[in-house]
């Protein structure tokens, strides 16, 4: 057994993840009362919430008229009736609320004339339940959205009790032998020691897990590591094989262009110069879903409609906009287009490809964040001293297909929703459970084993094996050879863990063992993903299969459920909810109009 000295510290909660969900929970949760620490592998400021470039949705209705009700339609019909409807009500109902807090913390917001919240037009939200036109519902802070929030939260949490243990690394969750979560084992990178955090609740807000595919618009922190720790604490992960493809990454470079982009009026062409999109989708054109556009380019480049010498990709037209709108309104995006494309966008258009940007899937939960470990008998079981927000977690909203600026909002919604729910079940300042020792023993071996590695495949080499094969065989397009193909490939890459090598054995920014943590993370969620995308035979928003090209409603309206153990995944099923929190006559939307019906555009 591996012999290392540990710090104990002892909190009511503790967070993992210092992004937008993770903030939004931890000052929440200072709020009510509780002794919140916050543990994050990065500078808080640092998280990939910092990159959202296009904004958060709310019916505000500043712009139009809008509601909420319009909100949760497009939010059903966009997830492509996978989501959960309690909560995307609850999203749709809250998000209004968490805007108008947020602008009170202190969030820049962009401004109309009259000095209101300015919100921009994102693909698929519309008004009159579809069938009116675009609704301008995405707040935005110019193009730097994300980036405000964040340095708002972080400051509004410094502001509350909230203690905040920077640069610190979370191995491993730590169960008690009744399979309730006791705390989390950490390891301080700049230091190289060990500290044990005992809480009645952990919350994971660890962010997605882009970094398992080779193009990904997602930072290289994005590893997945809370969906990592759930698998090894025997824990699910629900609707892994839903990856959703950003239709504008840099082409080469995999940087965002934000959807704003089209929201402000950019369009795409292919190589006669077409704009496409209105053949595909005469109502929604450019602005229809992102698994919608993804698959259009991914169709006219495959057609041999591609640009560029070898017809490999598409372009994005922002020219015809005026140049103070494009100074004013998306300034980010026109410096990343000149410094990883070379292109003047007042000028000349950008070449883009549908780029891997975000993941629907994530740790179970209900509309409260607290995860769930489905049973035979109860398929909404809670785990006790477990929740779940943000992008590491699936509560699920997004279902099969995220609409653009639903993440954010999630996250200050979830965030918000667990920090409420906390409050009202965990007792402030009650000591502690003594924590299972068999389980802190286990995660200091595995840890130590992997300092230790002398096997025969380097961290990096492994990890850019897996990439290319998610890349390869769990992309925009997938046909049962494909993904047939990548299991057993996903399988025999996972089965190499093993035999990794490790060179660096010291315990002080050891970027290399770092880096080996976050693979035996992200390996995990990418094998449950392409074992969920093998064996769901329909195609639901950004699981297009080509063998079954229609949504199949009636045996595949479930969520996926995997257990994974090693290199093995375990796969079954668990309902989608179907009743919305409020009927009609308290004012919600009824069962009729959410009604799973084809998705046109
Ligand atoms: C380029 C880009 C642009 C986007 N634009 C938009 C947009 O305009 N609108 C929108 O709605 N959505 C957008 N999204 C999606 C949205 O930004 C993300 O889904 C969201 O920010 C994720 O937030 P999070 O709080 O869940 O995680 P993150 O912001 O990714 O934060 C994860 C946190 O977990 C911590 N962490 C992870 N692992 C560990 C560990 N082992 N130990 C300790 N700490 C750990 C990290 O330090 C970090 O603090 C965009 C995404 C990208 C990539």
């Amino acid at each position: 057994m591996a012999a290392y000295e540990y710090e104990t510290h002892e909190y009511d909660v503790v967070v993992v993840g210092a992004g937008g969900a993770g903030l939004r929970a931890t000052l929440g949760m200072a709020e009510q009362g509780l002794r919140t620490a916050n543990v994050t592998k990065v500078f808080p400021t640092r998280s990939h919430t910092v990159a959202a470039q296009g904004g958060i949705a709310a019916s505000l209705g500043n712009m139009g008229p809008d509601s909420w009700q319009w909100h949760m339609y497009d939010t059903v019909k966009g997830s492509d009736w996978l989501g959960d409807t309690d909560a995307m009500e609850y999203l749709a109902r809250e998000a209004p609320k968490a805007v108008y807090e947020l602008e009170h913390y202190g969030v820049p917001f962009s401004r109309t004339e009259e000095g209101k919240i300015y919100q921009r037009p994102f693909g698929g939200h519309t008004t009159e339940f579809g069938d009116g036109p675009p609704v301008q519902r995405t707040c935005a802070a110019a193009d730097r959205t994300g980036h405000a929030i964040l340095h708002t939260l972080y400051g509004q949490s410094l502001k509350h009790n909230a203690e905040f243990y920077i640069e610190y690394f979370a191995i491993d969750l730590i169960m008690g032998e009744d399979g309730a979560v006791q705390g989390v084992l950490c390891w301080k990178l700049d230091d190289g020691t060990f500290h044990l955090f005992s809480a009645k609740t952990v919350v994971l807000a660890t962010g997605g897990y882009g970094r398992a595919y080779f193009s990904a618009t997602s930072a290289h922190t994005c590893t997945g590591d809370g969906g990592g720790m759930v698998a090894r604490a025997g824990l699910p992960l629900q609707d892994m094989e839903f990856v959703q493809f950003h239709p504008t990454g840099i082409y080469g470079a995999g940087c965002l262009i934000t959807e704003g982009a089209r929201g402000e009026g950019g369009y795409l062409t292919n190589a006669e110069g077409e704009r496409f999109m209105e053949r595909y989708a005469p109502h929604y054109k450019d602005l229809a879903p992102r698994d919608y556009v993804s698959r259009c380019m991914t169709m006219e480049i495959r057609e041999g409609r591609g640009v560029g010498a070898n017809g490999d990709h598409i372009h994005l037209n922002l020219s015809h906009l005026p140049p103070e709108a494009l100074a004013e309104r998306l300034p980010g995006i026109s410096e990343s287009a000149a410094i990883f494309a070379g292109v003047d966008v007042t000028k000349e258009p950008i070449p883009v490809l549908p780029t891997v940007h975000y993941n629907m899937g994530g740790i179970p939960t209900n509309y409260w964040g607290e995860a769930l470990n489905p049973t035979a008998d109860d398929p909404n079981a809670v785990v006790p001293g477990l929740m779940a927000v943000g992008e590491a977690g699936c509560a699920s909203v997004h279902g099969a297909n995220r609409l653009g600026s639903n993440s954010l909002i999630d996250l200050v919604v979830f965030g918000r929703a667990a920090a409420i729910r906390a409050g009202q079940v965990i007792e402030a300042g009650k000591p502690n459970a003594p924590v299972n020792k068999a389980s802190l023993d286990k995660a200091f071996d595995r840890f130590d084993g992997l300092r230790h590695a002398t096997g025969n495949v380097p961290t990096a080499e492994l990890r850019l094996e897996m990439q290319r094969t998610m890349q390869e065989d769990a992309a925009v397009f997938r046909t049962s050879d494909t993904l047939a193909q990548g299991v057993e490939k996903m399988t025999a890459i996972a089965a190499k863990l093993d035999d990794l090598h490790v060179t660096d054995r010291s315990l002080i920014w050891n970027t290399d063992l770092m880096e080996t943590l976050e693979l035996t993370n992200l390996m995990p969620n990418a094998l449950a993903t392409i074992t969920g995308a093998e064996a769901r035979h329909e195609s639901r928003g950004a699981h297009a299969h080509e063998d079954f090209p229609t949504r199949d409603d009636e045996n595949w309206r479930v969520h996926t459920i995997s257990r994974i153990d090693g290199n093995k995944v375990e796969l079954s099923h668990r309902p989608v909810v179907l009743d919305p929190l409020t009927t009609e006559s308290d004012g919600g939307i009824s069962l009729e109009k959410i009604a799973p019906k084809a998705r046109t555009f």
